[in-house]
């Protein structure tokens, strides 16, 4: 039976919906506020989309994994390449995961997508009360419920009573700011470009996924379902660059040029520029207001990892707050929410994805060397590969997570 107050979910993000999903369907009631409106939640810029085998079987869990699974690519394999002499370095196929999976791949499917699905799932859902163009403010905890503060869509303050406030705003949560908890963690001092473009680079023998190494400009490239079908390419900026000059079309076409070392103009869909960060919440929990996805981490994208481990967050707080609600367990779960969660984030999301960068910009050439010949010894031993996969694919970071009370 649904309780009378409902969660507050804060924020229509990918993590947002899994959570609000993955509450009504355990027949807890929701209300979701998402700040965008109607009109403009499907303009954001691109972003995210590498859905790992764990993250599959949460998404099928909810009845989402097949409607994303026609808008997205099936990639069992990715690459590593060395830019220096353009040669691949190692190869890793999930394929050597089918015994450990039902999804022995990863789902190139970008965030837009996901939560276009995953919202029209919400809004059918009769648990589910979505708030669009309602914007959350503050709110104040009592002991027996939240009391949360939104703008609505006439620009009117409303109070709402919930049951538990979880933040899923992304890395500018307003809860986490109110919480005064501390946001650990550093902000690398360049920036990335991301070129969107229409150009097919498995005739340069690349795969759907590709980590490229280099000591002068590593590069990530990641094949888009369309149509028409587009390839994301990041490269590394120089601090002092200037915006409008990086993006300047003739710049754009001359970072391709280089990268493949061929002279053609490219079909460009489109760029931005973004900073990364690697920060992880002191804090996930205060009271009834925890803290979910980019809200409680945010990290490097190099391994595709946040929407994912944000994701990994989602369910694991609905199991208990579902547990909780129908009194199969008591609050204290919440705080091994915490436990387990940032745990996640700290030794694996963030530790993985650090490693990853350093790995690929890499300028001392006997450690690029070690580097790569370790890459090459595990991807050739098919015991060493399923290792290195499990880690990739986050099934160790969640069976590491069960492990802890
Ligand atoms: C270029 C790039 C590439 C990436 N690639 C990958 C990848 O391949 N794989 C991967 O796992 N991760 C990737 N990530 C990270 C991924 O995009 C994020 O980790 C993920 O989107 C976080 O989901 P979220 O739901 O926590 O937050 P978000 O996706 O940021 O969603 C937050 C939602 O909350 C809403 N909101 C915010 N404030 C309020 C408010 N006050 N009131 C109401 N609503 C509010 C926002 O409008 C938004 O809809 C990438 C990130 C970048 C920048």
């Amino acid at each position: 039976m649904a309780k009378r107050d409902p969660v507050a979910v804060i924020g229509a993000g990918p993590v947002g919906l899994c959570l609000a999903l993955a509450l009504a369907q355990q027949d807890v009631s929701v209300v979701l506020f998402e700040q965008m409106s109607d009109d403009n939640f499907l303009d954001q810029v691109p972003r995210a989309g590498s859905n790992h085998p764990t993250t599959l079987e949460f998404f099928d869990r909810i009845g989402l994994y097949t409607k994303m699974e026609p808008r997205g690519l099936i990639a069992p394999r990715f690459q590593y390449w060395d830019r220096q002499d353009t040669a691949l370095v190692a190869e890793f196929d999930h394929a050597l995961l089918k015994d450990d999976t039902r999804f022995p791949y990863v789902l190139q499917c970008e965030r837009i997508k996901i939560i276009e699905e995953a919202l029209m799932m919400a809004k059918a859902h009769p648990l589910i009360e979505v708030r669009m163009a309602t914007e959350f403010v503050s709110f104040e905890q009592k002991n027996d419920a939240v009391i949360v503060q939104v703008k609505n869509a006439a620009g009117e303050t409303e109070s709402i009573r919930a049951n538990y406030l979880v933040s899923c705003e992304g890395a500018r949560s307003i809860a986490r700011k109110d919480l005064d908890v501390e946001f650990e963690g550093f902000t690398y001092p360049e920036r990335t470009i991301n070129i969107e473009v229409a150009y097919d680079f498995r005739q340069h023998g690349y795969t759907e996924r590709n980590y490229i190494s280099d000591p002068v400009e590593y590069s990530n490239l990641f094949h888009w379902k369309g149509p028409p079908d587009r390839w994301r390419i990041h490269f590394p900026t120089n601090i002092d660059d200037d915006e409008n000059q990086l993006k300047r079309p003739e710049a754009l076409q001359q970072r391709l040029r280089q990268f493949l070392g061929i002279d053609r103009d490219f079909d460009i869909c489109g760029c931005n520029l973004y900073t990364v960060h690697q920060r992880v919440a002191k804090r996930f929990r205060a009271g009834r207001v925890l803290l979910a996805g980019d809200s409680a981490h945010v990290n490097s994208p190099i391994g595709g990892m946040g929407l994912n481990s944000g994701v990994h967050d989602a369910f694991n707080l609905a199991d208990k707050l579902a547990r909780i609600l129908h009194g199969t367990a008591d609050e204290a779960e919440l705080d091994r929410y915490e436990r387990q969660r940032r745990h996640v984030a700290v030794k694996h999301t963030q530790a993985q994805t650090i490693r990853n960068k350093r790995m690929l910009e890499e300028r001392d050439p006997a450690v690029r060397q070690r580097n790569h010949d370790e890459l090459r010894r595990q991807a050739d031993d098919p015991i060493l590969a399923r290792k290195f996969l499990l880690r990739s694919a986050l099934f160790e970071s969640l069976r590491e997570a069960e492990q802890i009370a």
